[in-house]
């Protein structure tokens, strides 16, 4: 569910229109809602009520501090994937104990400072790596809690970019070998083998790929529990996301509806997971990141042109593929509303920013409510894997973001002035 809704013409967030934002804030803005983030949390948290579990937020979906901060206030944890996540969420008052450290690439000073921080575990992708653990752990003199991660080799069913299951892709360790890589880590004396981890991939809208991946892996995780003293198995995150949400209904309907439209839920996820699961007597540590940020979140563009061509239809917006690339990377689709509706006509258009690729689009084709120049759209869904991954290209300054909760809405990034995009540069001394 989510809290986006009309009131009369007028787009809200909770309780603010998002007119009164883009006065105050203007465009590109990312406006997120702090009561979506709060209920898609304790949807997922309430469904695993039946087994010792510790959500870790996947910060790498949307990392701003407010979102942080307001998952730490709930408890949750973290999956983090470099340094600089780490400190993000330790600015953020989350709490590194409850962080789990994924990735196939992490450095020596990253493994150090996380060791120094106290994370809960190191997610490990390769035994190169579990060595390197090894040697910064016996260095600071200290055990690095680590878990090693399972690749299932079970297709996630999911665009190619981000499936991770599949002996494919460069993501953990085969199936097969698994138990040889604990049996040589446990030799190694500055390791501590906490758990097991897996993440087949993302946005999964379905349950059958995770019942089959965890049907596959709990015999070895059971086994290894065994031998080596497990603690916890991580059965990652990949939960999918309705990206053409309704713009009104409450959170019953709202799961039923994403039920019926064959959308994955909480309930199903944790009703068909949690039998498996129990018998185990491990932690069970879940890693969603989409679900609890994906909807909560809007990318609200002024439209500045409308252009005519021969065949088609353009509404220039003000945001561009450097604000959200998901479309242009992913071919990720988009729902596009307007801020204030009004009566009258469709017409078939193209939604494209100003930059100069032809990548650069947010829809094309597609039927919208007619609109004209000044009028302002809403891409709804925008929470996930957009503002994080904006870029200066074209020299355009990252979007400012706003929390919204009930009534009060506050920035939680401030645009980001020009000159700050070249702060870093310098002119060459022999240019000089
Ligand atoms: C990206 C990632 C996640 C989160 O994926 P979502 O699809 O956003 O839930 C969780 N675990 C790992 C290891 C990841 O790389």
């Amino acid at each position: 569910m989510h809290h986006f809704h009309y009131s009369g013409n007028r787009l809200y967030c909770e309780g603010v229109a998002v007119e009164s934002l883009i006065r105050k804030y203007g465009t590109p803005l990312y406006v997120y809602s702090q009561r979506t983030l709060t209920e898609r949390y304790q949807a997922l948290a309430q469904a695993l009520a039946g087994v010792d579990s510790l959500i870790c937020f996947a910060v790498k979906s949307n990392s701003n501090l407010a979102v942080l901060r307001a998952l730490a206030d709930l408890g949750s944890g973290f999956d983090i994937v470099s340094g600089g996540e780490l400190e993000r969420v330790i600015a953020a008052g989350g709490d590194p104990r409850r962080c789990a450290f994924a990735g196939v690439g992490k450095t020596e000073s990253e493994i150090e400072f996380a060791l120094r921080r106290g994370i809960y575990t190191f997610n490990a992708e390769s035994e190169p790596e579990l060595e390197r653990i090894n040697r910064v752990a016996a260095r600071l003199k200290r055990r690095a809690p680590v878990a090693v991660r399972v690749n299932p080799n079970v297709e996630a069913r999911t665009h190619k970019k981000i499936t991770t299951g599949t002996y494919e892709n460069k993501f953990g360790i085969a199936f097969e070998q698994i138990e040889g890589v604990y049996a040589r880590a446990a030799r190694l004396k500055h390791l501590w083998l906490r758990g097991l981890q897996m993440h087949i991939g993302s946005q999964i809208t379905e349950v059958a790929p995770f019942e089959q991946a965890v049907r596959k892996v709990r015999p070895l995780v059971a086994r290894l529990k065994e031998r080596h003293g497990l603690e916890f198995f991580s059965i990652g995150g990949g939960l999918g996301i309705v990206y053409q949400p309704a713009l009104a209904s409450g959170p019953a309907a709202w799961w039923r509806s994403s039920a019926a439209r064959g959308m994955i839920t909480p309930q199903q996820y944790a009703a068909r997971l949690q039998p498996l699961l129990q018998p185990l007597g491990l932690k069970i540590l879940l890693e969603p990141g989409r679900f609890i940020s994906g909807n909560a979140g809007l990318l609200v563009t002024r439209i500045e042109y409308v252009k005519r061509t021969g065949r088609k239809n353009f509404l220039i917006v003000d945001a561009a593929m450097n604000d959200l690339i998901r479309p242009a990377f992913y071919e990720a689709y988009h729902e596009i509303v307007p801020v204030r509706r009004r009566a009258g006509a469709q017409i078939r258009a193209d939604v494209v920013g100003p930059i100069c690729e032809s990548g650069d689009f947010f829809c094309q084709d597609r039927p919208l409510p007619k609109a004209e120049a000044g009028d302002y759209l809403a891409l709804l869904s925008a929470g996930a894997y957009a503002s994080v991954m904006a870029s200066n290209y074209n020299t355009r300054s990252l979007a400012a973001e706003v929390m919204v909760k009930g009534r009060q809405a506050a920035l939680v990034r401030a645009r980001q002035p020009v000159k700050a995009i070249w702060a870093g540069e310098q002119i060459a001394p022999w240019q000089r």
